[in-house]
């Protein structure tokens, strides 16, 4: 962006975040400077949000600052990382001074709340796109993987799941549903907020196996889990948690009941695996971080991903999280 560039990343970004006595150098110079703890590695995720794929047109500024980083702080928390360093790159099709504030109020406050700091970024012209790239850090060798885990460990998800597919499904077809208002309202946040799991994630280093966050669907998200770690997976359907705003929206029989939490994308929990021995240090945490850790199945020695229902029966998981290019 030429004219203003400056004049915005001074107003809005080169002081949006709290100081770290790590950084030697943040906004303003060609690069940042950091310093990282011996002992630590540092752990790097970067996404990207894209107007009208990753959030809807509707969407407001604060919640697009606060999801950009959100979705990324849940990488950390999947690979068992605590947040250090942040860097933004915005394409904005105009410098609007209102949406400017909502964004940056959005993207800061949750900054704060997760101890990471803004040292850098890029500011373009163009269709709203927000790529952000954060920096963690984590003890040698510790960092969680989709990879670690063996047969016969058993299978966690935090939280419930299925929220953010009934958002979108309520925003995009409101037509469809009665009270469609009133049932997004209980919902909604779960779409536009949702909370990156890093306490959790930095508590089960050395506990779980394997970690990944549930961002494309359960069952894409445990298939890559179950290529990674070369096993398979019985996952009981009925076992998987919902999110409570479901049972507002819909009844038990109705299908999307199963398919919003099982296939529906960005809900941001971690799913994990641990060996039988750590099962009770899952209940632990459970009451320690009051959050619900939920076990939902078991992994196998053969390869693939079953769903079991409550009558027993069995049935092969289809792969059918969210694809950009299918
Ligand atoms: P250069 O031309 O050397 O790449 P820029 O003009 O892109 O420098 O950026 C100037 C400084 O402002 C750099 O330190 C850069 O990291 C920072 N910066 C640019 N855009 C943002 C942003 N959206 N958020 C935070 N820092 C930014
Ligand atoms: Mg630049």
């Amino acid at each position: 962006m030429s004219l203003g560039e400056f004049d915005l990343i001074d107003r809005y970004f080169a002081r949006l975040t709290p100081a770290r006595d790590d950084i030697r150098l943040g906004v303003g110079d060609d690069a940042a400077v950091v310093s990282v703890p011996p002992g630590d590695e540092l752990v790097i995720a970067t996404d990207t949000l894209v107007e009208g794929v990753h959030f809807p047109r509707d969407t407001s500024p604060d919640a697009i600052g606060y999801k950009a980083l959100a979705v990324n702080l849940s990488d950390l928390a999947a690979m068992g990382a605590r947040p250090a360093w942040v860097t933004l790159s915005l394409t904005l099709p105009q410098a609007d001074a209102d949406w400017l504030d909502a964004f940056a109020g959005g993207f800061g406050r949750l900054a704060a709340e997760s101890g990471i700091a803004l040292i850098g970024g890029d500011t373009t012209r163009g269709p709203l796109t927000v790529t952000v790239t954060v920096h963690g850090l984590v003890p040698q060798g510790q960092a969680l993987t989709r990879g670690g885990a063996g047969p016969e460990e058993a299978v966690f998800v935090s939280g419930g799941l299925g929220g953010a597919a009934a958002a979108l499904a309520l925003l995009t077809r409101p037509d469809a549903w009665p009270d469609a208002l009133e049932r997004l309202s209980a919902c909604r946040g779960r779409l536009d907020y949702p909370q990156p799991r890093l306490a959790l994630g930095e508590a089960l280093r050395g506990l779980a196996t394997a970690v990944i966050d549930v961002s494309d669907g359960l069952l894409a998200d445990t298939n890559h889990l179950c290529a990674a770690s070369a096993v398979g997976m019985e996952i009981d359907v009925d076992q998987v948690p919902r999110d409570p705003a479901l049972a507002a929206i819909l009844p038990m029989s109705d299908p999307r009941w199963y398919e919003w939490p099982l296939a529906g994308g960005d809900d941001y929990e971690l799913c994990f695996i641990v060996p039988q021995a750590g099962i009770a240090g899952v209940a632990a945490l459970e009451q320690s971080l009051g959050i619900a850790l939920t076990r939902i199945g078991e992994t196998t020695r053969e390869p693939g991903c079953l769903l079991k229902h409550a009558d027993g029966s069995l049935y092969a998981a289809r792969d059918q999280g969210y694809r950009h290019f299918s």
